[in-house]
């Protein structure tokens, strides 16, 4: 879709995770969503991203349409739901794997954070912009008869993208544009850096797909043109500019709103709980107060 057409024709999505109780932040996402959506005649649509089979469950999902409900967040069709797509997400694996940006990698979290402590040449080890130890490369280095065989005997493991090979593929340098909320205001571009990910786990043993490439393929799948999210989600974006360009899939636009942050200042948790949207309703808080206390003019 050019630029034009996705000015006349925007998509948003909100795509919240039923693995908790939606709290303050998610309200403003979703409220935010609908209100560009709104006001540039777009289409809203909702992602459950279920792919975490354990922490996702069907009366989560539930009490978060309740909570959205509620909030008077409002979508245009029936919601997408990834646990209902994974063969989708394989076959995107599949393609890297062909490509051969793919490895297995058999490190343990335990054994990254421990590689982590030591210091390389003095250097500090590398670490992503959520604070994850980069991959050790030594792993891109086992042969094909030993990742076979370490898969047959059962040896847990992920797929990781190798991203100094994906960003010789892409070819290029990337960039996404970057709107404000008021969309009138030119929009920035910014030069992605994937690189700064290290070789990003796509998929585990038992998930099937990362967040990162579920993502990018459902954004894509959903047609979406707009993506609106916390500023958490900003450096993802490098990313999915990246799987973008592999896969060759259009670019939404994007904005990354500000955060809600708790009293303390820290952010927003789904596993403290004081200030879900259920807790707050159940304490006689109303809708309009809650869209005083995120900075919302009344609908
Ligand atoms: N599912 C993600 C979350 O709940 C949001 C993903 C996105 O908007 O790209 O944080």
């Amino acid at each position: 879709m050019t630029q034009e057409q996705a000015a006349s024709h925007p998509i948003f999505r909100f795509a919240p995770s039923p693995n908790g109780l939606l709290h303050l932040g998610h309200a403003l996402s979703a409220l935010l969503n609908l209100e560009m959506a709104r006001k540039s005649g777009g289409l809203m649509l909702l992602r459950i991203e279920d792919i975490d089979r354990v922490r996702c469950t069907t009366r989560l999902e539930n009490m978060m349409l309740e909570d959205l409900e509620w909030i008077g967040f409002e979508w245009d069709s029936a919601p997408r739901r990834q646990s209902e797509h994974f063969g989708e997400y394989r076959e995107r694996l599949d393609q890297l794997e062909k490509a051969g940006l793919l490895y297995p990698s058999f490190a343990t979290r335990a054994q990254l954070r421990q590689l982590s402590l030591i210091s390389n040449d003095g250097a500090l080890w590398p670490r992503d912009p959520d604070g994850s130890p980069f991959n050790p490369s030594s792993e891109k280095g086992i042969g094909l008869a030993e990742r076979k065989l370490r898969i047959l005997q059962g040896e847990d493991f992920s797929l990781r993208l190798d991203t100094g090979k994906a960003v010789a593929a892409a070819g290029k340098a990337l960039f996404w544009l970057e709107t404000g909320q008021n969309r009138a205001l030119p929009a920035k571009v910014v030069t992605a850096n994937p690189a700064a990910w290290g070789d990003v786990i796509l998929a585990r043993k038992d998930t099937p797909a990362s967040y990162h490439l579920a993502c990018v393929h459902d954004d894509a799948q959903q047609g979406i043109t707009h993506v609106v999210r916390g500023l958490d989600l900003f450096h993802a974006t490098s990313v999915h500019r990246l799987l973008q360009e592999l896969f060759a899939l259009p670019v939404p636009t994007y904005h990354h709103h500000r955060l809600v942050l708790a009293q303390d200042g820290r952010k927003l948790s789904k596993s403290r709980s004081d200030t879900a949207l259920r807790h707050l309703r159940e304490a006689g808080v109303s809708v309009d107060e809650i869209r005083q206390m995120l900075g919302l003019d009344p609908p």
